[in-house]
């Protein structure tokens, strides 16, 4: 195999974390970067004589996934030779956007944690225990993530110890493909022969969920062009839940753009109306919330009173297009 040398500044503590760990787990979405992930990993453990520690982890995340991501991830782990393992979450996605009555955003991503980190985890306390050892396991958990595809992930520590360590077990959290480009995941592809998931070639850049908050506007239309029926899902959830899939595109524009027809604005205003109030309405329960605590915060009874009068502003705008707030909970700001 050929190893990919321009992560040779990196080498020597990836070989020294390998040599140690006890089990390392490359964590797989199904995307390009999970594949490069693993020719490293592979390649490297297979130089180190550890690559029977080595397993690819995948999440499914059942529709709501690109179709075909699981059978990338299986084929990159057979092309190594290495354990293929799936650990789902028991909740649908969508049942939690639907309970919470909000999306997930880049700074509230509880997808990430109800769907993959907690998935991810439950496997490491299976495999740590399937070890049977009488000293703390190390386990090195890898995540395909990388510098250039946002500021918070260029900030990411290469490697970290993970709050849920435990006496048991140590779990390093890596991320061996931090200071990869896009043009070097892809060499490295091309190099082992790795097979891509066909949505890249269909026009998306990104892939996990076919619909993701943090996706770009253009992903996002090409994904409704290549799944119209689970858009339309989710279409319907941004509406019963009254909040828009992302403030800067809501799966109505997304839809409407990506079949090239006009959108629909009076649902619309109607949509970005109930957005505006539920938020609200939210900041105002949890304003209310810390309101019963000894250390509330000073100015927290304006704050409620300005919340509840713009959330009593926007019910009088949405009362003026004949909305009388039937799917939303107006009940909860009196
Ligand atoms: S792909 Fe996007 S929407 Fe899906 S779990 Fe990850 S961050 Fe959340």
């Amino acid at each position: 195999m050929n190893r990919p040398t321009f992560l040779a500044p990196d080498l020597m503590s990836a070989r020294q974390l390998m040599l140690e760990a006890d089990l390392i787990l490359s964590n797989h979405s199904g995307g390009k970067d999970s594949g490069a992930m693993v020719a490293l990993i592979a390649t490297l453990a297979a130089e180190l004589g550890v690559l029977d520690r080595v397993q690819v982890v995948h999440n499914p995340l059942g529709i709501l996934e690109w179709p075909g991501s699981a059978q990338i991830a299986r084929e990159h782990a057979d092309h190594y030779g290495v354990r293929y393992v799936e650990r789902a979450a028991d909740a649908d996605l969508l049942d939690l956007v639907r309970a919470r009555r909000l999306w997930m955003d880049a700074l509230a991503r509880y997808c990430t944690a109800a769907m993959k980190r907690g998935p991810g985890l439950a496997y490491v306390t299976e495999a740590v225990t399937a070890l049977g050892l009488d000293r703390t396991a190390v386990v090195l958990y890898g995540l395909g993530l990388r510098a250039q595809e946002s500021t918070a992930r260029a900030k990411l520590a290469p490697v970290a110890v993970h709050p849920r360590s435990s006496g048991r077990r140590t779990i390093h959290t890596w991320h061996p493909i931090l200071r990869m480009t896009e043009n070097q995941v892809w060499e490295l592809h091309r190099e082992h022969g790795l097979r891509h998931h066909t949505a890249y070639d269909q026009g998306m850049s990104r892939l996990s969920c076919s619909f993701c908050v943090l996706a770009s506007a253009a992903d996002l239309i090409r994904a409704c062009q290549l799944r119209p029926e689970l858009a339309a899902e989710y279409a319907a959830v941004e509406w019963e839940i009254g909040d828009v899939f992302k403030p800067s595109l809501s799966m109505l524009e997304a839809i409407a753009r990506a079949d090239g027809t006009p959108v629909d604005g009076e649902r619309l205003a109607l949509l970005k109306l109930r957005t505006k109030h539920n938020r609200n309405a939210y900041r105002l329960a949890s304003a209310r919330k810390k309101l019963t605590r000894e250390d509330a915060p000073a100015g927290l009874t304006d704050r409620i009173t300005t919340l509840r009068a713009a959330c009593a502003d926007l019910q009088n705008q949405m009362r003026a297009w004949g909305y009388e707030g039937a799917l939303d909970r107006w009940e909860l700001v009196g």
